[in-house]
């Protein structure tokens, strides 16, 4: 098996349009928005659009397996506020659905957060509840959650949050983590020495088991472990440094799946992703 790599490209002007920013870059691999990720409400996929993709997945080999669509910031599942609910529930069905138009398998979401006004649990155990109506209403795509930094209140920087929300889904083949590397760092796992890597892996299985690791947004820190803030760094350049990338290229913990930069400068991308591959 094998490591594939790419990032977050544009899917501006059609979704179809990721497929080539991510060859242009020479990924194998890469992760779209497929609406407006500042807009509650956005217009349907076509079919003309959804064709498209479609073709060209398979003319540059693509599989289902190595895209990974990202869901709109607004969404919060785990909101205390109705209305916000409302509005997150519908629009994070729509990502699904798009998903499942598009042929894909994963939809890579953040879990939410209570805004101190109902409890961490409560807000788990609603994020989970919610995620259980949209695969009821959909078929095919996994709901992936993302591990965050814990800025503000948001949820799922511990990796005993996303187990609480698994443990809260009933059907545990659609339901996944996504590793950023950043958040996790600054969350307060230290990846960047030999031991924290594996002390940080060991308790990832441990807490939330490696067979729900579906995929990693592999970014560098700008800020130290435990600073609980969410700035991405190009890679190598920031708090996890040079020897953690060599580290990840070499675990096949993380083969077979979409390894998503972030890093801040796209103009970078090609380079980036050929230094990886050289490790
Ligand atoms: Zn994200
Ligand atoms: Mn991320
Ligand atoms: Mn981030």
């Amino acid at each position: 098996m094998t490591k594939h790599i790419g990032a977050h490209v544009s899917a501006s002007g059609g979704v179809f349009n990721a497929i080539t920013n991510a060859v242009a870059i020479g990924a194998d691999a890469f992760a779209l928005f497929t609406r407006n990720q500042r807009a509650w409400v956005s217009k349907p996929l076509d079919e003309a659009e959804t064709g498209k993709f479609k073709r060209l997945m398979q003319e540059h080999n693509f599989a289902p397996e190595q895209v990974l669509p990202h869901d709109s910031y607004l969404i919060n599942l785990g909101s205390p506020d109705p209305e916000t609910l409302e509005k997150s529930r519908n629009a994070f069905l729509d990502e699904m659905r798009r998903a499942q138009q598009l042929g894909l398998q994963m939809l890579n979401f953040h879990p939410g957060s209570h805004l101190n006004r109902i409890s961490e649990e409560e807000c788990l155990d609603q994020i989970a509840h919610e995620v259980n109506r949209a695969l009821a209403q959909t078929e095919g795509v996994a709901a992936i959650i993302e591990n965050t930094a814990g800025q503000g209140t948001n949820l799922g920087w511990k990796f005993e949050h996303i187990r609480r929300i698994i443990d809260g889904v009933e059907d545990k083949s659609r339901v996944g983590v996504c590793i950023d590397t950043c958040h996790t760092l600054a969350a307060g796992y230290d990846l960047s020495t030999e031991l924290g890597y594996e002390s940080c892996m060991e308790e990832f299985d441990h807490i939330i088991g490696l067979g729900y690791l579906r995929a990693v947004h592999l970014n560098d820190s700008k800020k130290g472990a435990g600073s609980h803030v969410d700035r991405h760094e190009t890679l190598g350049n920031g708090t996890l440094g040079e020897e953690f990338f060599r580290r990840f290229m070499h675990d096949p913990r993380f083969d077979g799946m979409p390894i998503i930069l972030e890093t801040p400068d796209p103009t970078r991308w090609q380079a980036e992703i050929g230094w990886l591959r050289s490790l």
